[in-house]
């Protein structure tokens, strides 16, 4: 009897990401770290990157947000509020730490010395690492709001557990958000109203835009039937361009979203007129947008189109 290895012909599409990786690697752009989606960056990435950063900031400039920063890490208790575990529990990730004392730590030594994983001798630490950037905000809000709502300018570390050799799915990552509290119209209105100028930024770095219906990605059985609700309730649009041209679907790299009265709920955030808050995000894929640009437009951005340079002032 002969066994047949099951063979995986690498598709377009994974051929196409290959490629892309490999000319970022080569090219001194990105760095492989021997993680899949886990890159070291060069100050061609951080010089592109920056500029994407400071020309999102100032299409928002208007709104006035308040700046809020938070550490990569988040309380296990803040996190429990957000449900995510409920949604995306396969791309939650936790940290642990060694709390045993000395004769723990010799079995650990050992372990690590007969060649074995040694992480179980760690412990939960109460700790998550964020997986959204806007998540500890609804926290610092909980009450009443101001009759016109808030508004909030956040960036930091997103780290989602989804190894990938895609150079667009990485799994620490950064996203610079809008986020506004308030009414159920406000929501909607900063969700909708911001779309176009997100747009347009988007087309002004050169990018081929498509504005499309999304879902995230729900986890399990249950999750597809999420997903299709939040598709049919428009909650969540994504701004896509096709990085790989016709090999695959059009990549994500920004989002506007509605999460109506689920933070406001989760969170015990009231209106001025006593009605649960709903809120809504606009997020912008910083790696995703700087990649994007390095994809289309080659990893010498002196040799960028005039305009695309002009639109990053770079
Ligand atoms: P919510 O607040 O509803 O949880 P969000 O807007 O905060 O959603 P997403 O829409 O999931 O979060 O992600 C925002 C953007 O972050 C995406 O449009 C994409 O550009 C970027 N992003 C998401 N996952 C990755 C990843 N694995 N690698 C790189 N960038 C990513
Ligand atoms: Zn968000």
């Amino acid at each position: 009897m002969t066994i047949t290895e099951p063979t995986t012909v690498p598709t377009a599409l994974d051929r196409a990401r290959a490629a892309l990786r490999a000319t970022l690697l080569e090219d001194r752009v990105l760095i492989d770290l021997g993680s899949p989606g886990l890159y070291g960056r060069t100050g061609v990435f951080e010089h592109v990157y920056a500029a994407v950063d400071t020309a999102a900031v100032r299409s928002m400039a208007d709104l006035q947000s308040s700046v809020l920063r938070f550490p990569p890490v988040e309380p296990l208790a803040a996190f429990e509020r957000t449900d995510y575990i409920a949604s995306f529990p396969d791309l939650a990730a936790s940290i642990s730490a060694f709390t045993g004392d000395d004769r723990a730590h010799r079995a650990l030594l050992a372990a690590r010395e007969r060649g074995e994983r040694w992480e179980s001798f760690l412990e939960p630490a109460d700790l998550m690492l964020a997986p959204a950037v806007c998540h500890p905000v609804y926290g610092l809000v909980t009450g009443t709001i101001p009759q016109q709502g808030l508004w909030f300018d956040i960036v930091g570390d997103s780290f989602r557990r989804e190894p990938s050799l895609d150079p667009m799915r990485l799994q620490a990552f950064h996203m610079h958000e809008f986020v506004h509290i308030g009414t159920p119209d406000s929501a909607k209105e900063h969700r909708d109203g911001r779309i176009p100028a997100m747009r347009s930024l988007l087309e002004g770095f050169g990018l081929e835009i498509d504005v499309v219906p999304a879902n995230d990605p729900f986890f399990g059985r249950v999750g597809k039937i999420l997903a299709r609700n939040q598709v049919e309730a428009s909650l969540k649009y994504e701004f896509v361009t096709p990085v790989y041209g016709d090999a695959g679907e059009a990549t994500a790299i920004s989002s506007a979203n509605l999460h109506e009265d689920h933070f406001g709920t989760s969170f015990s955030i009231t209106t001025a007129d006593g009605e649960t808050a709903h809120s809504a995000c606009l997020a912008f894929g910083l790696e995703r947008i700087t990649i994007a640009l390095f994809a289309a437009h080659g990893t010498d951005p002196a040799s960028w189109p005039a305009d695309v340079r002009r639109a990053l002032a770079l």
